[in-house]
């Protein structure tokens, strides 16, 4: 057992990376309370937040502040206290310190000091919301948040599908389920990027105030997902969105003239370059070569 796991002994110096609950209070674990109890200082990424918390458990400890607009300076300040055999918990405010929260540049910093780190695992929104969304959860990678402009989320959901494609194409293996954080008002924005870049039958599930009283799984086909987003009034809360990408060999019938596969696509709303580029994604072929493919085509009708 690690140094910093063990419940009975004095808790041993250096960095300990806390989770705390996503919404359940009671998922709190019992080694995040007592790490919490016995450490000199907690760093928060709200100080505020944690108090809350803190008074919940009967916590009183000393703490400072610790978010992406002082990460470098605090870092260098707690790693001296490190340095001195000082032992520090990182929390942020709801889930794992370092997952889309601040965290990381600390642990860089204390291992580069020779300061121990120790994860104390915990709730966590993506992971939550992987187990429970009935995609595959084998094999999946995070993306945390999308860019929040509308171009460059769109680029990065097409390199995303692009990189899915080689990995059938490549290694023959079935996709991975991509997760991704999200927020309520960009949502239905993203999932018509997610439907514009993998079609409107690709599934996905939207994870909805995990481990809280209004908890949600939206589970289905894009467009299904959108349909029902769309008969609400608004949509709240946190959530977490993943996407199981088309195998190339569903997305269309390989045996389906070129040039059919294109007027559906064309049907349902892109333009022909735009369904190039689709088919070009999920065969794993040259545009160019599918380009040619289809003026054979047309030439021969
Ligand atoms: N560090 C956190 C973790 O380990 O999950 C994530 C922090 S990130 C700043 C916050 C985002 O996580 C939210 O915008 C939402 O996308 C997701 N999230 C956090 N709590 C959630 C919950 N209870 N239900 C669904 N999504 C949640």
């Amino acid at each position: 057992m690690a140094d910093g796991a063990r419940a009975s002994e004095p808790l041993a110096p250096g960095l300990y990376l806390v989770a705390t609950p996503i919404g359940n209070l009671g998922d709190i674990t019992l080694r995040a309370l007592a790490v919490l109890r016995a450490v000199d200082l907690i760093a928060c990424e709200d100080t505020r937040q944690t108090q809350k918390l803190l008074n919940h458990f009967e916590i009183e400890k000393q703490m400072v502040s610790y978010h992406q607009h002082n990460e470098r300076e605090r870092a260098a300040e707690l790693e001296e206290k490190l340095r001195q055999g000082a032992r520090i918990a990182v929390v942020s405010d709801a889930g794992m310190p370092g997952i889309s929260d601040p965290g990381s540049w600390l642990v860089k910093t204390a291992i580069a000091a020779g300061a121990c780190v120790w994860p104390v695992p915990g709730a966590n929104a993506a992971l939550s919301a992987l187990v429970a969304a009935g995609l595959n959860a084998e094999r999946f990678s995070f993306e945390g948040f999308l860019p929040e402009k509308a171009g460059e989320r769109r680029t990065r959901l097409e390199t995303l599908a692009e990189l899915a494609a080689l990995r059938v194409t490549k290694i023959n293996e079935a996709p991975a389920t991509i997760i991704f954080y999200e927020a309520p008002h960009r949502i239905e924005e993203t999932l018509k990027d997610v439907e514009a870049v993998w079609g409107g039958t690709v599934c996905v599930a939207l994870a909805r105030e995990l481990t809280k009283l209004h908890e949600e799984f939206l589970r289905g086909t894009v467009a299904e997902v959108r349909a029902e987003l769309g008969k609400r009034e608004r949509v709240r809360g946190e959530m977490v969105l993943l996407v199981e990408p088309v195998k190339p060999d569903s997305a269309a019938s390989a045996d389906e003239p070129l040039v059919k596969r294109v007027a559906a696509l064309v049907n349902g709303g892109l333009v022909e370059k735009e369904a190039l580029k689709r088919l070009a994604r999920e065969t794993g072929r040259a545009k160019s070569e599918l380009y040619r493919e289809l003026q054979r085509e047309r030439a021969r009708r």
